[in-house]
């Protein structure tokens, strides 16, 4: 007998999303890791599950832990992994323990409920049968740029996380690299007493964040690129500035704007002739 390593879902805000089978399951295990024991202390006495050893698994603790999970593993009593909310593995800790259980051949499984994305996702009003999920995007540089190119020519919806602090930068630069008419669906506060989704055009959005600034945990959902035609002129022009300024020479920014946009060689290099040599 061996135990399972069971991922388990935990409230996004609202602690009634907490399943009876993730509070079975945590009664029952030998093991939570979590990601702060303060935080998820607390979960865990709202849930009545008291005894359980709690350790830190976090984005700097994870690989570290594992030899403590594969032990429990090893004693045939179960390990749970939780994060500060959601669903652990998403744009949370959790992946490394799950590689770690498969590798060394335990039995994995999860206890399914809350994660931002799939709410934020289904209430955006956009199409939900193809979508991509691309967490946060990078903080900045050529890997910001690059992102946002590749987000900017996307066909299928695209749901994006972001802190407080740079909603509003990033629904800026989603404009400039889409466009300010596409369509943007911004869901705060999912489950929580003041949640919203408001929907409008990227330059509404960033317009509404200026009169009245972002609060709370906010999912961005992006309406995907229009399937007709290539991108326009200034679809591929707002790309290529982006890619300059995150630190692209222009060689490197017409071979991103091609790869995200699929525009020819040709067009992108003619465009990219009307901007600013980069550096002057
Ligand atoms: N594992 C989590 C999940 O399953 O959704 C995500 C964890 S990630 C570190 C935190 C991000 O998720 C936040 O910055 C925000 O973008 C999004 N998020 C989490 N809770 C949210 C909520 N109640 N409302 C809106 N966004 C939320």
């Amino acid at each position: 007998m061996t135990g399972r390593l069971v991922l388990v879902s935990t409230p996004i805000g609202n602690l009634g999303d907490l399943s009876p089978r993730a509070v079975e399951v945590l009664k029952g295990c030998a093991l939570i890791c979590c990601e702060d024991t303060r935080h998820t202390g607390k979960l865990l006495s709202h849930a009545g599950v008291s005894g359980v050893r709690l350790a830190v698994a976090n984005e700097h603790t994870e690989a570290t832990r594992t030899d403590d999970v594969l032990g429990v593993l090893a004693g045939g009593r179960d390990v749970a992994v939780v994060t500060d909310a959601g669903t652990p593995g998403i744009s949370d800790p959790g992946a490394r323990l799950v590689q770690a259980a498969i590798a060394a051949g335990y039995p994995v499984t999860a206890v399914p409920g809350p994660a931002a994305l799939v709410m934020a996702l289904v209430l955006s009003g956009f199409d939900t049968t193809r979508f991509v999920f691309e967490g946060f995007l990078p903080r900045s540089g050529r890997d910001r740029a690059d992102r946002l190119a590749e987000v900017a020519s996307e066909r299928r919806t695209v749901v994006l996380y972001e802190a407080p602090h740079r909603v509003a930068r990033t629904v800026a630069d989603l404009g400039a690299a889409c466009g300010g008419d596409r369509r943007v669906a911004m869901a705060r506060e999912l489950t929580k007493v003041y949640e919203e989704v408001w929907r409008g055009t990227l330059g509404e959005a960033a317009a509404h964040l200026d009169e009245q600034p972002p609060r709370g945990e906010y999912v961005l959902v992006l309406e995907g690129a229009p399937a007709e035609g290539p991108a326009d002129d200034e679809a591929i022009l707002a790309a290529l500035r982006m890619a300059l300024e995150g630190g692209a020479d222009r060689r490197g920014a017409i071979a991103t704007v091609m790869a995200a946009t699929g525009a020819a060689k040709r067009r992108v290099y003619d465009l990219a002739l009307t901007l600013p040599r980069p550096g002057s």
